[in-house]
């Protein structure tokens, strides 16, 4: 059996890339991105027992497995979590759901710093009204 012409691909950074050697079923080349071997990773017939493993796991050693139980009650609980989400995901691999979850951690943290600001400037606002002799709720 001849192996299909591997045509290279553009990725979204310009860099080119080399297709899988396999046909699917319906006869079409494989259209993922070859691995060094020629093959992706789905179809490297030297990784078809890490495969197999990966399937019998069923993601299992990505399963959150315990841990400290956390106490979320103020802005700065929520504040420190958040910082805790931020450094485990630059020990991550750069990739794109890491880079999304990195920008939705930042926006979160965002919010909790501009409702921390809000809160310290009506405590001010509270404690000059008080103060002055006004009332406050
Ligand atoms: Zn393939």
């Amino acid at each position: 059996m001849s192996q299909p012409k591997r045509t290279p691909q553009a990725t979204p950074s310009g860099h080119t890339r080399l297709a899988c050697r396999k046909r699917t079923k319906a006869g079409a080349p494989c259209q993922a991105a070859a691995r060094p071997s020629g093959y992706c990773w789905r179809h490297d017939p030297a990784l078809r027992e890490k495969r197999k493993a990966a399937e019998r796991n069923g993601g299992r050693t990505r399963a959150y497995t315990g841990g400290e139980r956390v106490e979320v009650k103020t802005l700065e609980d929520v504040r420190l979590q958040l910082c805790k989400v931020l450094g485990a995901l630059w020990a991550m691999d750069n990739t794109i759901a890491r880079a999304r979850a990195i920008v939705a951690v930042c926006a979160e943290l965002r919010g909790t710093l501009v409702v921390g600001d809000l809160e310290a400037r009506l405590s001010r606002l509270e404690a000059i009204l008080e103060a002055s002799g006004g009332a406050t709720p």
